[in-house]
């Protein structure tokens, strides 16, 4: 409280993090290990959050973090040239990813998806792009447009120019006949020049779609000349070292990347894809796209990338990831399924699990009250957050949870006492 007090009088609500859990206030944090955190006063937390999916090695992984000490202490953080780790990181992420010939390193998943969108407009000499409603492609002027929720348009849009949507196509997710229409009607108006794509569903999966949803894009992108942009900044490297796109077998142009790249590292977004379409990236002025920064592809995170992705392959980090998930989901659902009166459950992909306590993400959006009702649930499920973080479970916005190879039985015990617990303080009804 302390903390948070003197923090609102410099930080604008008291807080910088938008992954912050900060009802009744925000909790600071002290140092991570493994799968644990521990706050300022010293409580113990079982961490599903993992810095917001980046963390599959655990916390403080030592040989990765004294790579890192090695090359600040031996050769400085930066220079602005290209240094020899952007290589070997380029060569990693080419090696798993089946659509990725090229990279493009750049400062975060917002500025890599700002770039893919750039990058498919030059390179189609198209105009529109569809965004799926309720998925996050980062918080550019033209991206927030149906977030967290579908059909919800410029209700997060504060600060932004409508303008900014004039060539932004809103679908909603699994609405199949909407996705050809927008392609078909946009023919004349400029043409479909990419469709960004969570693979999972928006929210890294929080709106699921149906299994021939990406396919069906795949066809019409290939149909309409248009460039399918797979946002692999949470399933890449966490679904699978290959990505959504290995798993699922459907080769997007371009892919969006970020997060677990550097692993916790800072400076963490890339755009990558087929040569010939990256390649709009390069050339002399007036012939190339507009991207960069000052820091992009420094050392550090270059070489962050590169060890955490060899380290992660070297110890099966996401095989484990995933297994412990799949069975804390079971045996989450078998504990729910104690109390028929909650209806709380659970489910997973991979190593990204979802849990529904009052799924504000389902509500019927036909419902004259959906708005209501999704600000009423939330509110309930953010006060369901409240009591399970203060009893030691660290999750993201209550609900959702992101598992490391280092979550073991200890972890899966303690999770399922505390929810235990936290079901009997609820009376049955
Ligand atoms: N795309 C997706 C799918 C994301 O989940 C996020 C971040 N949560 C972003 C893009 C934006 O990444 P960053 O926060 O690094 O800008």
């Amino acid at each position: 409280i302390e903390i948070f007090e003197k923090a609102k009088g410099m930080i604008p609500g008291g807080v910088e993090h938008n992954l912050s859990q900060n009802k009744p206030f925000p909790l600071a944090m002290d140092r991570a290990k493994g799968y644990k955190i521990w706050d300022v006063d010293g409580n113990e937390y079982i961490d599903y959050l993992m810095c917001g999916a980046p963390i599959m090695l655990g916390h403080g992984y030592e040989p990765l973090d004294e790579k890192i000490i090695e090359i600040i202490r031996k050769k400085g953080p930066a220079t602005g040239l290209t240094s020899e780790y952007e290589l070997l990181a380029a060569e990693e992420i080419i090696k798993n990813m089946p659509g990725v010939e090229m990279v493009r390193f750049l400062q975060s998943g917002t500025e890599a998806d700002m770039a893919a969108l750039r990058i498919a407009r030059a390179y189609t000499g198209k105009l529109k792009i569809i965004k799926i409603g309720g998925s996050y492609h980062g918080w550019s002027d033209q991206m927030i447009y149906s977030v967290h929720v579908p059909q919800t348009y410029n209700l997060e849009a504060k600060g932004i120019p409508a303008e900014c949507f004039a060539h932004i196509v809103d679908v909603t997710p699994n609405d199949f006949e909407g996705l050809e229409k927008a392609f078909k009607d946009n023919e004349d108006k400029g043409g479909v020049a990419g469709v960004m794509v969570e693979p999972i569903g928006g929210e890294s999966g929080a709106h699921p779609v149906h299994p021939d949803w990406n396919k069906t894009i795949r066809r019409l992108c290939d149909q309409y000349g248009t460039l399918m942009i797979f946002d692999e900044v949470v399933t890449g490297f966490r679904l699978n070292m290959g990505g959504a796109q290995k798993l699922y077998n459907i080769i997007p142009d371009l892919t969006v990347l970020g997060k677990i790249i550097t692993h916790g590292y800072p400076s963490s977004g890339a755009v990558a894809g087929k040569k010939e379409i990256m390649k709009t990236c390069a050339g002399s002025i007036g012939e190339k796209v507009f991207v960069g920064g000052t820091l992009a592809a420094n050392p550090i995170s270059m070489a962050a990338c590169y060890y955490a992705l060899k380290y992660m392959e070297e110890n099966k980090a996401v095989e484990k990831a995933t297994t412990y998930a799949e069975k804390l989901t079971k045996a989450l659902n078998d504990l729910f399924a104690t109390r028929p009166d909650l209806g709380f459950f659970v489910y997973n992909f991979g190593a990204i699990m979802h849990y529904m306590t009052t799924a504000f993400f389902s509500v019927d959006l036909k419902a004259p009250d959906a708005l209501m009702q999704i600000f009423s649930r939330k509110e309930v499920a953010d006060n369901y957050q409240i009591v399970t973080m203060a009893h030691g479970l660290c999750t993201l916005a209550g609900t959702r949870m992101y598992t490391c190879m280092q979550h073991d039985d200890e972890a899966l015990k303690k999770t399922l006492a505390i929810w235990e617990y936290v079901l009997s303080l609820i009376p049955r009804s």
